[in-house]
């Protein structure tokens, strides 16, 4: 869009790719086929406004060719047909250029789906060229022409790189238009790469897969066989197999990359990623305990040379998988124990088919996945109705969709020389600006305006700490900048309404207090940051930050509690470091040189060649920040943790105060002690008091419980006076007052073990409640099979409650007392 200069005007690189939500997205195709991958690496030559369309399709057909030596008699090419009612030609340029390499009967003609690359609804697009390759054996090949089964899901002839030429930009209307500079962008999948060099027929017989599958089969005691079809038990087991392969890969990349499983957005994405292949693992595999985790060590060996995240991040990885797997098979019982509800309902009501609306129930409360559902429905000669399950689908799809939808307009440019943003931000808090493009957002029945600016001093939201607020403003109109943010290099200034005169000069002024209060608590931040490093260890790494002008909060990898004598000596520091009025040195150079100076450095990040550089006393903290900072740690004032509490398995996370912030939380802690004091009545040493008052309440408790057991034994005579003889029991009936559950409770097993016939039921009325306890003498339990819990339950109707417990002693406890006297005539019916 040209937003922004790229550092170089061609790139060679891989990339880890998921496709596994939006667009893109081959999650439930993987492990069914052989050749997709939740994730890959994708191989690929950019050019930005470099070469084109020539130069790309001429070095694709030299590499596969002459450098990996494919042979040409196995290749097909797509160039795009043209589409009329878009107004785009045929692909003229690319296929003349083919010709020169490939007999014309080779190059295929593509239809918008499988040759324009678009990545959304707007944005660059264009037309793209695939290579396909025909692995199958000579016979087959002799059989059935390869060329039909171009682009027809066949296992064997596949694509394994697309060429994309973007030459548009397409507009919200729809249209398209033509980008400033044409541009190149090719991705190859490396696992079919690898499937074609090493002559095999499915990515998961490569050495990329190989020793994960083997761990697995090690795990799981069952068998691979590389097959996709044949035997139904085998098909199965492949199946689960490479999905495990697969998913494991995803997850743990993910997490080493400070992606961990959540409850929304791409967390959850590798929450349902793990699940899936977990329930692989359960349903096909019989796994029926965590086992996902395990693998883990054989991915880090295998690729942590070219990756060494993996190995560096091993033990967290570990961690958090596993207590997500246990998580999800408490989930999984949850919903089993439901599941056996529901069957049991429907066949009370002689019925076959379990109900839509409880099968959605269980999927989406109890993340019940309906396939599972459905085969312990069958298992049980039961269905599922699909029909309503599917409407219900639907339904929440839709709901989801509308919540999430947001309308953009297109840019309306004000200037048409302008490039990019000039920030000003880092020495200015407000500067004279232009307004050089605007566009309008309707969000969730919300219209809203994204400004972009000449030069601005308003922060973009990045690296943890929240955008700029503030105004734009001349002698005629001011309005509001309610937030800023980063979009493809472009710094949007958003705001609720428009300036009446657009293209009028402007003065914009960010916030200045609260930017003030952020720089305090991202200052602070990375004081904690080398003060945890310094007290816990070098295997403290920020997992996520936050940072506005309220409060700080840092996620770190560390796998215990921190204890109070560790959060003192971390509060210790930062203080020390802020009472020192160190200044902070700013400095941009290039990643190398930062290397060296040994700042810390987030994986997963992306760095550009140049680096800017935070340091606060270069022998205590360096890091590489694009934030705004305090220029001396005095600003701060103060450092306060005000949290400590773990976020998921092996990551914690500390959320702290400074300067105004602090001392809001020092006053109020000190108005609340200074309440308890004066409700003491003053007392010299609080802690004394209080300690004081527990022991005294100790002390009266056990008096209570003393004279409960006494007023019980006097209680006692009269009781065995009231015994009655029924069908052969000696039965105590009666209503009881005692203020305790422990003293009536002891009081029963007191009466019902003196005799082998003895049955008693007590009633009474505690805090106001009313309560029923049955005993039984266990010969009775044996020889009469009567049972305690069975009669609770019968009797428990007359105080509208309910309970339960062993065959020799239950209780119940209810909400009405009205009818408690008809327990005893109901108890003697029952045993007569
Ligand atoms: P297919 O039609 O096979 O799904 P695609 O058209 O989605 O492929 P592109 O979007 O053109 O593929 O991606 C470029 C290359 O990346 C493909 O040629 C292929 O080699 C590889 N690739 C794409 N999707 C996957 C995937 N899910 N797993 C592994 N490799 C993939
Ligand atoms: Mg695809």
């Amino acid at each position: 869009l040209g937003n922004k200069l790229p550092p170089h005007g061609r790139i060679a690189d891989t990339q880890k790719c998921l496709r596994v939500s939006g667009k893109h997205n081959d999650l439930e195709e993987v492990g069914v086929d052989t050749y997709h991958h939740t994730l890959f690496e994708m191989l690929g030559n950019w050019s930005f406004g470099d070469y084109f369309k020539k130069e790309a399709i001429a070095w694709a057909w030299e590499l596969l060719t002459e450098v990996y030596k494919i042979d040409k008699s196995r290749l097909y090419v797509t160039v795009f047909e043209g589409s009329p009612s878009e107004n785009v030609a045929f692909d003229q340029e690319a296929y003349d250029t083919w010709k020169q390499f490939i007999a014309e009967d080779r190059i295929i003609y593509g239809n918008k789906k499988d040759n324009f690359w678009e990545m959304g609804e707007m944005g660059p697009c264009g037309p793209c060229s695939e290579i396909h390759v025909d692995i199958r054996t000579e016979e087959e090949r002799q059989k059935v022409d390869g060329k039909t089964l171009v682009n027809a899901s066949h296992p064997h002839v596949i694509e394994i790189w697309n060429n994309v030429f973007m030459e548009f930009n397409r507009k919200a209307d729809g249209s398209l238009e033509k980008l400033p500079k044409q541009h190149v962008d090719t991705g190859m999948g490396f696992e079919r790469l690898c499937m074609v060099l090493q002559g095999v027929q499915s990515n998961y017989d490569t050495d990329v897969f190989t020793p994960i599958i083997k761990a697995i089969e090690n795990l799981s005691g069952k068998k691979y066989n590389g097959q996709n079809e044949g035997d139904a038990q085998q098909l199965k087991h492949n199946i689960a197999i490479r999905v495990i392969a697969d998913h494991i890969r995803t997850i743990s990349f993910s997490i080493a990359d400070g992606q961990l499983p959540s409850n929304t957005g791409a967390g959850y994405v590798i929450r349902r990623i793990l699940r899936r292949a977990i329930r692989y693992g359960y349903q096909s595999l019989d796994m029926k305990a965590p086992f996902m985790h395990g693998l883990v060590k054989t991915l880090a060996n295998h690729m942590g040379d070219a990756f060494p995240e993996l190995k560096i991040q091993q033990t967290l990885i570990e961690k958090v998988i596993k207590e997500e797997e246990l998580s999800f098979y408490r989930t999984l019982e949850t919903g089993i124990r439901r599941m056996d509800q529901l069957m049991e309902e429907t066949k009370a009501k002689k019925a076959t088919l379990i109900d839509g609306h409880s099968a959605f129930e269980l999927f989406d409360t109890f993340g019940f996945p309906i396939d599972l559902t459905a085969l312990i429905a069958r298992e049980n000669n039961l269905s599922i109705d699909e029909a309503v399950f599917n409407d219900e689908l639907q339904k929440q799809k839709e709901r989801s969709r509308s919540a999430g939808t947001s309308e953009t307009s297109d840019w309306v440019e004000l200037d048409n020389t302008f490039k990019s943003t000039e920030f000003v931000g880092y020495e200015k808090l407000s500067s004279e600006v232009k307004i050089v493009k605007y566009r309008k957002v309707n969000a969730k029945g919300k219209s809203l305006y994204h400004i972009i600016l000449n030069k601005t001093p308003f922060y973009a939201e990045s690296g943890g700490q929240i955008g700029d607020t503030g105004s734009i403003s001349n002698a005629n109109e001011m309005i509001r900048i309610i937030d800023t943010r980063k979009e493809a290099g472009a710094l949007l200034h958003v705001s609720e309404t428009l300036p009446e005169k657009i293209e009028a000069g402007f003065f914009a002024e960010v916030d200045k207090d609260k930017r003030s209060l952020t720089e305090n608590n991202h200052s602070a931040t990375h004081l904690m940051h080398a003060a945890l490093r310094k007290i816990l260890g070098t295997h403290v790494e920020q997992k996520g930050s936050l940072v506005n002008d309220e409060y700080l909060r840092f996620d770190f990898s560390h796998f215990s509690k921190l204890t109070d004598n560790e959060l003192k000596q971390i509060e210790e520091i930062v203080n020390q470091k802020i009472r020192e009025n160190i200044s902070t040195v700013i400095e941009t150079m290039s990643i190398e040189d930062a290397k060296k100076t040994g700042a810390m450095a987030l994986f997963g990040e992306k760095y550009g060649d140049l680096v800017r550089v935070v340091s606060i006393d270069k022998n205590y903290s360096i890091e590489l920040c694009g934030g705004t900072h305090v220029r001396a740690t005095g600003e701060i004032g103060l450092f306060k943790i005000t949290s400590e509490s773990a976020v998921a398995a092996g990551i914690r996370r500390i959320e702290a105060v400074t300067a105004l912030g602090a001392e809001n939380f020092l006053n109020e802690q000190v108005s609340i002690l200074n309440e308890i004091k004066s409700s003491l009545k003053n007392a010299k040493d609080l802690v004394k008091s209080i300690e004081q008052l527990q022991n005294d309440n100790t002390a009266l408790q056990k008096q209570i419980a003393v004279l409960y057991k006494e007023k019980a034994l006097s209680l006692k005579g009269d009781l065995i006076k009231s015994i009655e003889k029924i069908n052969g029991l000696e039965v105590i009936a009666q209503k009881v007052d005692l203020e305790s559950v422990d003293a009536l409770k002891d009081l029963v097993f007191a009466l019902k073990d003196e005799n082998e016939n003895r049955l008693i039921c007590f009633t009474s009325i505690l805090n106001g409640k009313p309560m029923i306890f049955v005993g039984l003498n266990d010969h009775l339990v044996k020889s009469k099979n009567l049972n305690a819990g069975q009669l609770v339950k019968s009797l428990s109707k007359f105080i509208k409650g309910g309970g339960g417990g062993a065959p020799h002693f239950a209780n119940a406890g209810g909400t009405d007392a009205s009818q408690l006297d008809n327990v005893f005539s109901e108890l003697k019916t029952l045993i007569a």
